[in-house]
């Protein structure tokens, strides 16, 4: 199954449309990630009070946590219009151009998936977000020309999953950086709440919190779940979604109560039975389970990083006794030495 398919992926899927009319619009409507909205309220209040346009802002962390619902608020707030782009849509420097001399002052360029911009394309970039010029060459051989063209203040708001992957000369050119982290239960219930009412789905108190549990702290999850609960209950359960519904319906798409599927299941079982609990690198993980090591990276290893289900070390994974614990698996190692220094 490809990674988009699965349930719980952070990342987008064709099914997600509705989501558009669930998106928050305001800050005020953004539930959780209380840091970067009050960061974000303070930026955006200083720069309208200046009549300036907005900093470059780079939103960064696992998929599905609101980096986009973020670049749209931002817009609102600031009154502007927001042209959505990504890292490999734009192929060429001139794509690049094209885009950005049709933006006008105060608008927002949002690229998603930033770390996929090309070489050639990035030092377009670098002078339109420093300078707001664009460097064009006229001409061929010898009579080419070099022209300046000046561009109106806009504002990039970039987008990624792996800040390791940004060059160091782009990420300088962001004023403000923020990380998304994974929402708590609280946030998550307040969001499966909110989506349950403007969808119209009768839902008990408890079976929130069932369903906010098994979100693995992801707003896309949360609401995709939702939907798959919704359905089940409609057919199996007279259509209201208790506690008890919800559990079985994620019981049967094999979600478990923490909101691990069977792809996590398989990285944790890959590490502890093939390579003795490690430590093992991604490469081999990927391989031995026959899996993009990207969509591991990405989608998978962030929520069990954040369980303590698995640690990063210099020599590669290791699954912890809890991750042992969870599978109800004996941990048989002898116990790790803790380095002095
Ligand atoms: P990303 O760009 O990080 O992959 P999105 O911004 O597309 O994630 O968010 C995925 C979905 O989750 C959106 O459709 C949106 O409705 C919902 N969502 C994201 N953040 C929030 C939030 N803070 N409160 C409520 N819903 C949210």
């Amino acid at each position: 199954m490809a990674d988009a398919d699965r349930l719980i992926s952070g990342k987008k899927r064709g099914d997600d449309a509705v989501d558009n009319a669930l998106r928050p619009r305001r800050l005020d409507e953004m539930t959780g990630q209380e840091r970067v909205v009050e960061n974000l309220r303070i930026l955006i209040e200083a720069a309208k009070a200046r009549r300036e346009s907005l900093d470059h802002v780079l939103l960064y962390g696992p998929p599905g946590l609101g980096k986009t619902t973020f670049a749209h608020v931002i817009a609102n707030e600031m009154e502007v219009n927001i042209r959505i782009t990504a890292g490999p849509s734009i192929e060429r420097a001139g794509d690049l151009a094209a885009i950005l001399t049709h933006l006008r002052e105060g608008d927002i360029l949002f690229i998603d998936e930033i770390h996929r911009l090309g070489r050639a394309v990035e030092e377009v970039l670098y002078p339109a977000m420093e300078d707001f010029a664009l460097d064009i060459v006229i001409g061929k051989g010898p009579s080419a020309k070099n022209v300046r063209l000046n561009l109106p203040r806009f504002t990039v708001i970039g987008a990624t999953t792996r800040l390791a992957l940004l060059t160091a000369p782009l990420r300088a050119r962001f004023g403000a950086v923020y990380r998304l982290d994974f929402y708590s239960q609280a946030a998550m219930e307040t969001i499966v709440e909110r989506a349950a009412s403007l969808l119209q789905v009768p839902i008990e108190d408890e079976g929130v919190i069932e369903i906010a549990r098994r979100t693995r702290g992801t707003p896309r999850v949360a609401l995709r779940l939702l939907k798959r609960v919704r359905d089940y209950a409609q057919v199996r359960a007279g259509g209201v979604i208790t506690p008890e519904v919800a559990a079985e319906a994620l019981d049967l798409l094999e979600i478990d109560p923490l909101g691990l599927d069977d792809i996590d299941r398989r990285v944790l079982l890959s590490i502890i039975e093939k390579f003795e609990g490690g430590p093992v690198g991604l490469e081999t993980i990927a391989a031995s389970i026959s899996e993009e090591s990207d969509t591991i990276m990405d989608v998978y290893e962030p929520y069990l990083l954040q369980l303590g289900f698995l640690e990063r070390t210099p020599r590669g994974r290791v699954a912890t006794r809890l991750a042992y614990e969870h599978l109800n698996i004996p941990d048989h190692r002898p116990p790790r030495q803790t380095p002095l220094f």
